[in-house]
């Protein structure tokens, strides 16, 4: 695994996984930790179908990216080598966006917006909060304080295919498309902040927002993004300098619902599909910038952040979440193999 002492190194597209450790409802049902990561590249998922000795069985998958995590890591360690160099992207005038890929209880909003338990929410410690912490250290840096810059944020969730604004009251808003491919969210909220504590604020109301009215929250999340912006604009003119979009990514399971027999349930599966699969050739279109036809348009995800992976500035971060249990297995190769296709 990594520890802080290993060398953070520079990706236009880093690809990463992180596995989550096993919880105590797996180990009641005796399910086994089938993942190891052998070195701080290589992920490998050991024979599952078989739950017995694990060293008995060679046919295991072995994937490599450039970072893997295990459960011993930290979220301060894997926002260090994820992003943490995202994070100076955005003052050197570039685009960033860091997405949380995974099935639903992989780890993805405990990676990046804290831990969420009933009411009491730690917001402190996820990667929106630590990414905020040194926006705020950068701008009054002595590198960058003569910028004259000021932040904003957005907060809000793509829903069957839907935009809704969680820092008002989840009002829809249309999504434009100029002549000149430029995006624009119709009146997406942008807060100024000027503090660490005003961004945690801000996360916990747009979380209970997205959350309010739902019978489950969990079940709603698992079928919608939530995308949260840290914005630097020039302080004269409002000119934007900089921009890093932070995506908690629908459960990616979620994408397989399309034979279910209720409409509803199909049909935002097939929007969750649609998404994740536009979302893998956009990022991979980052790193090549001859590619033909990138499909922006193939999804309101991918089209509200076009900006985003066009540039050589632009910059981008994949961390894929894997449950570490027997069980989920078919879904952790899903995963792996997804983010494997990502670079
Ligand atoms: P997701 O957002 O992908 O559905 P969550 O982030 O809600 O998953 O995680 C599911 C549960 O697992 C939560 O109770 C969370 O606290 C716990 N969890 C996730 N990742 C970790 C981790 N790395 N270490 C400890 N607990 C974790
Ligand atoms: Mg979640």
């Amino acid at each position: 695994t990594i520890t802080n002492a290993d060398p953070i190194e520079d990706h236009q597209i880093c690809v990463c996984v992180r596995k989550r450790p096993l919880n105590k409802k797996e180990m009641a049902k005796k399910e086994v930790d089938v993942i190891t990561t052998p070195d701080k590249h290589n992920t490998v998922v050991h024979e599952c179908k078989l739950k017995v000795d694990l060293t008995k069985y060679l046919e295991n998958h072995t994937f490599r990216f450039d970072y893997s995590f295990d459960d011993s890591a930290s979220n301060e360690t894997v926002y260090r080598y994820t992003a943490k160099p995202l994070v100076e992207t955005i003052f050197e005038r570039g685009m960033a966006t860091c997405f949380a890929y995974g099935q639903t209880g992989s780890g993805k909003t405990h990676t990046m917006g804290g831990d969420f338990k009933g009411k009491d929410q730690d917001t402190s410690k996820g990667i929106y909060a630590l990414a905020a912490r040194d926006v705020f250290k950068l701008l009054n840096s002595a590198a960058y304080k003569n910028q004259d810059l000021i932040v904003g944020c957005s907060f809000f969730e793509i829903y069957g295919g839907k935009v809704f604004d969680l820092q008002n009251k989840k009002h829809k808003l249309r999504v434009l498309e100029d002549g000149k491919q430029q995006v624009q969210v119709v009146g997406l909220t942008e807060k100024h902040v000027t503090t660490v504590d005003d961004v945690l604020k801000l996360i916990t109301e747009g979380n209970r927002t997205r959350t309010s009215g739902q019978t489950s929250a969990n079940q709603h999340s698992s079928r919608s993004h939530a995308v949260f912006q840290i914005i630097l604009r020039k302080r004269a003119t409002r000119k934007l300098f900089g921009k890093f979009s932070l995506i908690d990514l629908a459960g990616n399971e979620r994408g397989a619902d399309t034979i279910s027999s209720d409409r509803q349930t199909r049909m935002e599966g097939a929007e969750i599909n649609k998404s994740l699969l536009a979302l893998k050739e956009c990022i991979r279109a980052l790193g090549r910038p001859n590619s033909v036809h990138t499909p922006f348009r193939a999804s309101k995800l991918t089209q509200v952040l076009r900006d985003s992976f066009i540039g050589e500035r632009s910059k981008t971060c994949m961390i894929a979440m894997i449950s570490p249990g027997s069980a989920s297995c078919e879904h952790t190769l899903n995963t792996l193999r997804y983010a494997d296709r990502v670079k």
